[in-house]
């Protein structure tokens, strides 16, 4: 068995060819920085998002959901900030009149970091290395800001009043709902405010397939907290032994490397300065690992001074080394009570609660924002799960059965005896009340099989001759191919159960 390295560009290829996403609306050139999703794509997209609502909103007493809307009121972005400060640094040609992102061009060229560098370093770096129109190489302009929101009008009317933003990202409408919220769902501090759902912002180069989006989805929280109990975190325990890669704003000065670190030491050495940073992080981290990740490809990173936003005291980024470097999954922000003070001071509203402790009015405190791309997550999985099998000659996509896109497959072995195929058909009814599932007539059976291991099938289920004597069925496992028969009326159980991690072996009668 051997890992090579995909580059981003072959992943793109895998995964149009198999059928998880197309450049969208390909047939016409496509549109760059939007991509569609094919039949297993959206499979596993809300698979992704059904466990990431499952794992942080039913399963939690403190957090809830809400799904606000896309097109938002722009007295929301005004408050935020965005339509002041979300912008991008932004050079064009002076002949041809094409667009770079300053920092990324930088970045590209002079291979240092360049995020949040200022306009001015800009224009100095882009004169100083003369660097130029990676087109035509003629001479590019001056630096100039540019904002990502994408504009619409509402109603008939198209005027300065109709205009409309389409929400940059999901955090704001929690904060824009949090007194309805908070009161209707009777939250006591701490507690979260959970959305997920679409984004939009008008990236100036929209690179690295799904990494970089125009139209996104994003599964964000707000993990609000009493602003004097900082670091009463009651959960710190469950995650006090957890180890991950740490890098520190410190260690990124000294250029030293990535250390790993249970989240006990990472305290205790005044790393990360709260409990809830701290616990969200491992928690975030865990998520992706309990579903399949290797951690060994994760590490958290705390923002330099440089790169932190005007409002954030503290962000650690959850990073994943992708083909193209370590790149940010997850900002977890320490937002403090910016984005509410800016809504109670903008709407003229009371967004204040009442804390019973202290008889007092308080403006809670976002003390962690962790904030999730789902095609970024897609993207990890992907990486993780793609698998070169020498000997069977195919991808193997080890995903982890709840994020499979299609659970199980059910062959007959011959497609020309009627009594066979029903019998597989008859099975496959009954697994598909319960989970997606293929039935597949096509090609030989080892065809069939190399189809299904690259569509990460989590088992197959064969049906031959003799299954018609015996009631017997054969189930073949895909990340060891073992095989096993096991009695027709039992199939749905056995499946259930090797999906919940109990060896194959234990389940059947071993086929050699
Ligand atoms: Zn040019």
């Amino acid at each position: 068995m051997e890992k090579p390295k995909l580059t981003i560009d072959e992943m793109a290829a895998f995964c149009k060819r198999k059928g998880f996403v197309y450049p969208s609306a390909e047939i016409y050139g496509g549109i760059a920085g939007f991509y569609d999703f094919g039949h297993l794509g959206i499979e596993l997209k809300n698979n992704i998002k059904q466990e990431w609502w499952k794992t942080f909103v039913q399963r939690r007493d403190d957090i809830v959901g809400i799904d606000g809307s896309i097109v938002t009121h722009p007295m929301v972005w005004k408050a935020s900030g965005h339509i002041d400060g979300f912008t991008d640094i932004l050079v064009d040609c002076k002949k041809c009149g094409m667009r770079y992102r300053a920092d990324t061009l930088i970045e590209d060229k002079l291979k240092i970091a360049a995020d949040g560098m200022q306009i001015q370093e800009i224009s100095k770096r882009i004169k100083e290395s003369r660097i130029r129109c990676q087109k035509c190489g003629s001479e590019l302009g001056e630096p100039k800001r540019f904002n990502l929101m994408f504009t619409t009008n509402v109603g008939p009317v198209q005027s300065s009043s109709s205009a409309a933003f389409l929400r940059p990202e999901t955090a704001q409408l929690i904060f824009a709902n949090f007194r309805l919220v908070q009161e209707n769902a009777r939250l006591k501090l701490p507690f979260g405010i959970a959305q997920t759902g679409k984004a939009f912002r008008n990236e100036i180069s929209p690179r690295d397939f799904l990494f970089r989006m125009r139209e996104f989805e994003q599964m964000e929280m707000e993990y609000f907290v009493h602003p004097e109990k900082y670091d009463e975190c009651n959960f710190i325990d469950d995650v006090i032994e957890y180890e991950l890669n740490v890098l520190s704003a410190e260690m990124q000065k000294k250029s030293q490397n990535m250390q790993k670190m249970a989240i006990k030491e990472c305290l205790s050495r005044k790393i990360i300065k709260t409990k809830w940073h701290a616990y969200w992080l491992a928690l975030m981290h865990k998520w992706f690992v309990d579903l399949g990740a290797d951690s060994s490809h994760f590490r958290v990173r705390q923002h330099v001074k440089d790169e932190l936003s005007h409002y954030a005291l503290d962000t650690w980024d959850l990073e994943y080394e992708f083909p193209f470097g370590w790149k940010e999954l997850q900002g977890l922000s320490n937002r403090t009570d910016f984005d509410l003070k800016q809504h109670i001071q903008h709407s003229k509203t009371d967004l204040s609660i009442f804390d019973e402790e202290t008889k007092k009015k308080i403006i809670p405190h976002v003390i962690c924002e962790p904030s999730q791309g789902v095609e970024r997550a897609f993207l990890v999985f992907m990486f993780d799960a793609y698998h070169y099998d020498k000997s069977r000659d195919n991808v193997v996509l080890k995903l982890h059965p709840k994020l499979c896109p299609v659970k199980f497959g059910v062959f007959p072995l011959v497609s020309n005896k009627a009594d066979i195929v029903k019998k597989a058909r008859d099975i496959y009814d009954e697994l598909k009340q319960e989970w997606a599932c293929i039935f597949d007539l096509g090609g030989s059976i080892g065809r069939r099989y190399a189809r299904a291991d690259e569509a990460g099938v989590y088992a197959c289920v064969t049906i031959d001759h003799e299954s018609l004597e015996d009631e017997m069925a054969t189930v073949r496992s895909r990340d060891t191919t073992e095989q096993v028969r096991v009695k027709i009326s039992e199939v749905k159980d056995i499946l259930k159960k090797f999906m919940e991690g109990e060896k194959l072996s234990k389940l059947g009668k071993s086929v050699e």
